[in-house]
């Protein structure tokens, strides 16, 4: 829409939000504008800015080609091809880098770089990938908040829970935290009694897949363990990882999702 939101004030009776260009006045205000939230950045003054966890990732998205989903682990770093259907499939090269903000002319030449010498279909993949499809991002998360609820506004998504991509979580969290939303607005009395249960069901999960994924990043980025790991998955038997990859045997994916009312029928 092009709107920038820049206020937002609020009182027992309504919570009212300016932007450039109006403003508007609403029983409750979802503060969904990610990871550098202005909602957040408003209403808790006292919450830390996101942490760079000390890892940079080339992404990129590239078509014409035909290739099963996968992840390479190296030392120091890992690249992953995921495909997106059609022809396209996306990669990202993800590795360690003490400083955040460290930027190259070409970006995609240093990500070729970087693979010299990696497995087929590697680096024909980053060749195949036009220059303006390739983009370098640097990884951050969010320490955990103390509640995702102030009076009439509540925080979704990356603005209440950014965490790494190392779980492929973000998005999927995000999901999550609006079908709770909706169920609890629908389901309970009053605006408080829903917005303390959206706080009480997802703080506790969005901030343990938040430690979770900063871990697993740590831990796949670590060239000390990168040893470790490769030998572990030779010996580990092919049934083990499958328990893990079963949504029964996984607590991220074992997630029930909350009944909803039916959406009214208009016209
Ligand atoms: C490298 C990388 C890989 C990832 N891979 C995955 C993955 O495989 N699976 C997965 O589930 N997740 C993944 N994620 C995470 C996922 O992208 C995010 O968790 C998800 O986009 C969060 O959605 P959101 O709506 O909360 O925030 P965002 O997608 O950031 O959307 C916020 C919106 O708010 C708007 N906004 C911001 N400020 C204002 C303002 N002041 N006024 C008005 N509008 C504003 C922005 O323009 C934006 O449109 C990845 C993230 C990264 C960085």
């Amino acid at each position: 829409t092009g709107a920038q939101v820049t206020g937002v004030r609020q009182d027992e009776r309504a919570v009212t939000v300016t932007w450039n260009g109006g403003q508007a006045t609403a029983d409750l205000v979802i503060g969904a504008d990610g990871i550098h939230s202005t909602v957040r950045r408003l209403l808790w003054p006292d919450a830390p800015s996101p942490r760079y966890l000390g890892r940079t990732a080339w992404l990129g998205v590239t078509s014409a080609v035909d290739l099963p989903g996968s992840i390479t682990m190296g030392p120091g770093a890992y690249f992953l091809i995921h495909p997106l259907g059609g022809d396209r499939a996306y990669w990202a090269y993800v590795t360690t880098s003490p400083q955040p903000a460290v930027r190259y002319d070409d970006e995609k030449a240093e990500a070729a770089h970087r693979v010299r010498g990696w497995h087929d279909p590697i680096p024909a993949l980053i060749a195949a990938t036009p220059q303006e499809a390739v983009i370098h991002v640097d990884i951050c998360d969010l320490d955990p908040l103390p509640t995702y609820v102030r009076g009439r506004v509540a925080l979704l998504g990356d603005a209440a829970h950014a965490m790494s991509p190392d779980r492929g979580q973000g998005a999927g969290q995000s999901i999550e935290d609006a079908v709770v939303l909706a169920a609890a607005l629908a389901g309970e009395p009053g605006l408080d009694e829903a917005l303390r249960r959206y706080d009480a069901e997802r703080r506790p999960r969005t901030q343990a897949t938040v430690r979770g994924a900063r871990a697993d990043g740590r831990r796949s980025t670590s060239p000390a363990l990168h040893k470790a790991m490769t030998t572990m998955i030779r010996l580990v038997p092919g049934p083990v990882w499958r328990k893990g990859l079963n949504p029964d045997g996984n607590a991220t994916w074992r997630w029930r999702a909350p009944s909803l009312p039916a959406p009214p029928v208009h016209g």
